[in-house]
């Protein structure tokens, strides 16, 4: 196959490389050569030696490499304008704040919209966390015996903003008889809300959307259909591929990253259960369905967790509240003050242990990357008292990785939150620690 590159060795004396392909019984593939003459004592050419390879798969595998370079570049760009997107109604607010602070209606519209903006913010980044902990087998799942039903009016109630401001028609069937799941609550109802979330978007409003439920042989097939723009059928392959949107302008009207459905798949997958995607095509709307493992019936419920009350929130807590970042720390500081509580503030692990000491707070919330003394460092170092044991101590980071979470409960914190710290879930931590803490 190769006669002509040999006769220019020949005929010119000179090397050459080169690829070809090859049409075989294993159909096309591509071919490197090499082919050197071999030179007499006369300076004649007396031979021709060479090698031939096949790399049809590392040249595969290059163009590989090559798109996912292509798609991770396309992705950054993406993400730096998904996340500066919402800043700019963010500081329109402040400005609307600063102009008029006694324009009580245009600083509340200001605020709820500043609201809305941020939480948009703080959802793409967790998905963001999220999926890079999946990626990396560092998800960790907080499995327990629960109903299906739990799940799906907790994913409900998440997606039930976005389907109504949509003007859709939800409608939910699950079999009457419980079915139990041996599943983590959050992470299968964020499943659900995020296929809800989808179906609401890719709807022209007005829709409908019906989730149903049906229980087979030792598992549960839970289906999210819609009368949406519906997906190619090309495009069917890749959707729960990380970073992929079907090439549609309406994508980009969304605000989205096109990491959910790598999140369901993943969150999934975790679960023992599969997730497909099926549709007749554009406008004929989707449907995917979610099956999933179920574990048998038991006649007790689960114990419920205790309804404790209101932690922080009106009950006068002593609070230190630690933070290198000012803003950080005194804004925190700010809304527990107003709850009620008494909060002094701490900008480095130093100061934080000799506040701890002097002010004797029942609550340290406690960055971890601090300069001086960072916040793991700050609460073995209180903990080395004995007034610091009963103290609870709260790690907050802005990176949830589970390793931190094993770090900073190593280094003596009750809990751990990431930040930006959500109320209800300071509230739901503290009503679980403070009477173990109180209890010694
Ligand atoms: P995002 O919604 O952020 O773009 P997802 O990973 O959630 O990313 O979804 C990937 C793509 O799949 C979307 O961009 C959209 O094109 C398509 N898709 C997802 N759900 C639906 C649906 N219910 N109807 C039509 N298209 C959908």
């Amino acid at each position: 196959m190769h006669d002509r590159e040999i006769d220019q060795v020949r005929a010119t004396k000179k090397p050459i490389r080169g690829e070809v392909p090859f049409e075989g019984t294993n159909g096309r593939r591509i071919y490197d050569y090499i082919f050197v003459p071999v030179i007499g004592a006369d300076g004649e050419v007396e031979a021709v030696a060479g090698t031939t390879r096949d790399v049809t798969d590392r040249q595969t595998m290059e163009q590989e490499l090559r798109d996912a370079g292509r798609k991770k570049d396309e992705f950054i760009a993406l993400l730096a304008h998904e996340l500066r997107n919402p800043l700019a109604p963010i500081r329109n607010g402040l400005q609307v704040m600063r102009l008029a602070p006694d324009d009580f209606a245009a600083v509340g519209e200001a605020r709820d919209m500043m609201d809305r903006q941020l939480s948009h913010m703080v959802r793409l980044i967790d998905d963001l966390l999220d999926i890079s902990r999946i990626n990396r087998n560092k998800m960790e799942l907080r499995r327990t015996r629960l109903l299906l039903a739990d799940v799906i009016s907790s994913a409900v109630e998440t997606a039930r903003p976005a389907v109504e401001e949509a003007g859709h028609d939800l409608v939910v069937s699950i079999p009457g008889s419980p079915v139990y799941l041996d599943a983590d609550l959050t992470r299968l109802s964020q499943v659900f809300s995020n296929l809800l979330t989808n179906s609401s978007k890719y709807t022209p409003p007005g829709g409908r959307i019906w989730l149903s439920a049906e229980k087979r042989r030792g598992e549960v097939m839970v289906s999210v259909r819609d009368t949406g723009i519906g997906i190619p059928p090309e495009s069917l392959a890749f959707i729960f591929d990380m970073f992929s949107q079907v090439d549609r302008t309406i994508e980009r009207s969304t605000g989205g990253l096109g990491i959910g459905l790598a999140l369901v798949k993943g969150l999934v997958e975790m679960h023992g259960g599969t997730v497909k995607a099926e549709s007749d095509g554009q406008g004929k709307g989707s449907t995917f369905t979610v099956t999933l493992p179920v574990v048998a019936h038991r006649s007790e419920h689960a114990p419920e967790a205790a309804d404790n009350g209101q932690a922080i929130a009106g009950s006068a807590r002593r609070v230190l509240v630690v933070d290198d970042n000012r803003d950080g720390s005194e804004s925190l500081a700010m809304m527990l003050r107003l709850l009620g509580n008494e909060v002094r503030t701490a900008n480095d692990g130093v100061a934080a242990v000799g506040l701890a000491e002097s002010f004797r707070p029942e609550v340290i919330l406690m960055d971890v990357g601090m300069p001086r003394m960072n916040g793991l460092d700050a609460t073995r170092r209180i903990r080395e008292h004995p007034w610091g044991k009963a103290i609870a101590i709260i790690a907050l980071t802005g990176w949830g990785q589970d390793n931190d979470r094993e770090r900073s409960r190593e280094a003596g914190c009750d809990g751990h939150l990431v930040k930006p710290v959500d109320l209800p879930d300071l509230e739901k931590l503290l009503a679980e620690l403070l009477p173990r803490k109180a209890a010694g």
